[in-house]
């Protein structure tokens, strides 16, 4: 018998000062990676499904990014301190 099923996992990738269209303020929205994952027994062993959102930390209101608008809303670990730590030999 073999165990399997379908996992969705959020990642924060960062975040990003934007206006929020549903309650109008603008602040700090964070933008997440969704990945829905086939697992077998319990261990996620293939990625089928991929999708990121621009989440208001308002309202909670999701915001479909496309993939050019993820690339335009920055590197992952933008404004959350991942990004702060610099790689060696890199310029600041
Ligand atoms: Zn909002």
């Amino acid at each position: 018998m073999i165990l399997y099923g379908l996992l969705t996992s959020p990642i924060v990738l960062g975040a990003k000062q934007d206006l929020c269209a549903t309650c109008n303020v603008a602040g700090p929205h964070l933008i997440v990676r969704r990945v829905r994952w086939v697992e077998i027994f319990f261990i996620p062993v293939l990625p089928i499904w991929i999708s990121h959102r621009l989440v208001c930390t308002n309202c909670s209101a999701e915001t479909k990014l496309g993939f050019g608008a993820r690339l335009r809303a920055g590197p992952p670990g933008h404004e959350l301190g991942q990004a702060a730590v610099a790689a060696p030999g890199e310029v600041r």
